[in-house]
């Protein structure tokens, strides 16, 4: 878990100690802050970010309220933005948390097609990608898996699409349900993050191959001019 830490700081260009006073304020923040921390110690789009889109983030409480306790920690979802931010930053593209709220523990195990639709159902909408952290997130394919994180199409209209993140989720998987979300299939690119074969390369040192950082461009533009996405980044003068 340290060398995992140390490794992924040095991603994100941090020295050690660097990063561990940084995991102590994160740690500091959610004991002052409780749920709010998910939001205020989550980070906020990289100044390289020309475009900063938001996160609507919905997390699975143990009561389903601020209060309950949640299927996983404020710290967790800082290490999956920040590494979603490290490898978005070659399309100038940057991710924040825009909104926070809580869902029942019922909705929590996460088993069959039907409960992957529900979770969105009623509180998609456009502007933002929704993220749901659940606890367990079956393999709808493989009856008694489960599987880490996954980016759903809402069947009745497929326009409409969530993230879905499962508390297991090492902290590489939102950026690639991101890059699902910004156009690309699974591929066979030896560096890709989106190449899911076992292969040497760890997955913290994956990134977006040439042609998927194309493709990623081109979506960007193309969900900021239809409304599925806004840019949170206020013009300069
Ligand atoms: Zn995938």
């Amino acid at each position: 878990m340290l060398t995992a830490s140390i490794a992924f700081a040095a991603t994100l260009g941090l020295l050690p100690t660097e990063w561990a006073t940084h995991v102590a304020q994160v740690a500091m923040a959610k004991d002052a802050l409780g749920f709010r921390a998910f939001e205020t110690g989550t980070g906020r789009c990289p100044e390289v970010a020309k475009r900063c889109y938001g996160l609507a983030v919905h997390v699975v409480t143990s009561e389903g309220t601020p209060e309950g306790t949640p299927v996983q920690t404020p710290l967790w979802l800082y290490e999956q933005i920040a590494h979603a931010n490290a490898l978005f930053a070659v399309i100038s593209v940057g991710f924040e948390v825009a909104s926070v709220d809580t869902l029942p523990a019922e909705v929590g195990d996460v088993q069959t097609r039907k409960d992957r639709d529900a979770l969105g159902k009623d509180v998609f909408g456009r502007g933002a990608v929704h993220v749901f952290v659940v606890e367990r997130l079956a393999d709808v394919d493989i009856a008694g898996e489960v599987i880490r994180g996954v980016h759903w199409r809402y069947r009745p209209d497929t326009a409409k699409r969530w993230v879905i993140l499962s508390s297991i989720a090492k902290s590489t998987v939102m950026a690639h349900e991101l890059g699902h979300f910004f156009g690309l299939p699974h591929s066979t690119y030896d560096v890709s993050i989106m190449n899911k074969r076992p292969r040497p390369l760890p997955w913290p040192d994956r990134v977006f191959a040439k042609p998927e950082v194309e493709i990623m461009r081109r979506r960007s533009g193309e969900m900021l001019a239809e409304g599925m996405l806004k840019n949170r980044r206020r013009r300069r003068r």
